[in-house]
């Protein structure tokens, strides 16, 4: 049996609208793109919303409206993937990679302060790239679960520095001070950009989308703008019935605009998206059930105060108590047929962070932790049948590979090893 990491749920009512959108006549940004903005606004509380081809498009139009420039510095997760760093770099600037907590996996804060003050005391950058000011914090929610997005807002205030968010596994997501506040969306106030992904595997999709969600008027204008050209008005603005014909080059901007086609899907992926969350979170639940007695897992935390979007089910390997190390796991993975994915090597590890000057003992429980990472399935269209075999792989895995327990000293006494 093969289970896959992730299978898309596309309703036929979306199928419906992309046929309905390929026979409209209008392909590009129109009607369709207005509609899921507003829709999508509307969903997580927010004044405005672009839609743009990717999040990584949002992420690189949000820094530029706030106004990054080449040397200034940003503070970004070492867990997480490429898009968030590397829009960074889209501007010559420079991102400071910062550790994780140990339990979510979400940028630590305090590893945050260190690094800014090691940054002022000169101790990351040699090179040229001596003192860059940092302006900037891109915190991602890692699998879905929400950082504290207002001691994430105390920490800007206090360092002036914006606050970008990579919501890319966050929608729907929420969090709240404590059980008697309210509860607050991700993109809802929780940070002055938040960047959405539609990509193919995430919990919405348009096949590739992203957008870019704020409540201040001039940063919406200008990612608007940005996203098309620095065009003064979009194609469906100078071709609907009371548009006209003429338009003003106003920057040098950029092609991220989305397609009708893609918010057709996106309007219908909107509607199911709650339905969706509540079915992963049904399953999340069957896991951690199902592996509540396995003692070589550690599985994900569920804080409390916080509605989880369950983008993810990463599990972690207690390799101290297993004979077989993460590559060996999920290749044992793979030939029992279950798909798995590892979110993530830490941008640290790879070879252009390592060329820059970042070593692993920097970043100390992201160096640990991302060896014992493994993601299982988790999408809603999973059925029963696959839903089971994952869980029958991988315990049979940790029976069989478990680390038998030497007894030594008094009857009774487990040696630690
Ligand atoms: C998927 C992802 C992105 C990029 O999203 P695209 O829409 O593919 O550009 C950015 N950040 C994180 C954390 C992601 O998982």
């Amino acid at each position: 049996m093969q289970v896959p990491f992730f299978r898309p749920d596309i309703s036929e009512d979306a199928i419906g609208e992309v046929a309905d959108t390929l026979r409209s006549g209008w392909l590009t940004t129109g009607p369709r793109v207005q509609r899921f903005e507003i829709d999508f606004a509307t969903a997580v509380s927010a004044r405005y919303a672009v839609a743009v081809n990717s999040c990584t498009a949002a992420l690189h139009l949000a820094t530029e409206a706030l106004g990054l420039k080449a040397g200034q510095a940003v503070l970004v997760p070492t867990m997480t993937f490429a898009a968030t760093a590397e829009v960074v770099r889209y501007a010559r600037a420079v991102p400071i990679l910062v550790d994780c907590e140990p339990d979510t996996l979400n940028l630590s804060l305090e590893d945050a302060d260190a690094k800014l003050a090691a940054l002022r005391e000169g101790q990351i950058w040699s090179g040229n790239e001596r003192s860059p000011k940092p302006v900037c914090i891109i915190p991602v929610h890692v699998g879905g679960v929400m950082g504290d997005a207002a001691q994430v807002r105390a920490f800007a205030r206090r360092h002036h520095l914006w606050v970008v968010e990579d919501a890319a596994h966050a929608f729907p997501a929420a969090w709240r001070r404590s059980s008697q506040a309210n509860w607050q969306r991700c993109g809802q106030g929780s940070a002055d950009v938040s960047c959405f992904s539609f990509y193919a595997n995430k919990t919405i999709t348009t096949g590739e989308g992203g957008m870019a969600v704020t409540d201040d008027k001039a940063i919406a204008d200008r990612i608007r703008l940005m996203s098309l050209h620095g065009l003064s008005k979009d194609a469906w603005g100078r071709y609907a019935d009371n548009g006209s014909w003429d338009y003003q080059l106003v920057e040098p901007g950029f092609k991220y605009n989305m397609t009708d086609i893609a918010a057709a899907i996106g309007i219908h992926q909107l509607k199911q998206a709650e339905k969706m969350r509540l079915d992963r979170e049904h399953l999340a639940r069957e896991y951690l059930n199902a592996f509540a007695a396995v003692e070589e897992l550690k599985l994900p935390p569920v804080p409390e105060n916080r509605l989880h979007a369950w983008h993810l089910f990463p599990i972690r390997l207690r390799l101290d108590r297993l004979t077989i190390d993460r590559n060996f796991f999920v290749e044992e993975l793979k030939k029992a047929g279950v798909g798995f994915s590892v979110h993530w090597r830490p941008l640290h590890l790879h070879p252009y962070y390592r060329k820059c000057g970042w070593r692993p003992e920097q970043f100390p429980v992201a160096t640990r932790v991302w060896l014992q990472l493994v993601s299982l399935p988790l999408f809603p269209a999973m059925t029963d049948v696959e839903l089971k075999h994952v869980i029958r792989v991988v315990k049979e895995l940790c029976r069989k590979f478990r680390k038998q327990r030497v007894v030594t000293g008094r009857v009774g006494e487990i040696s630690k090893q």
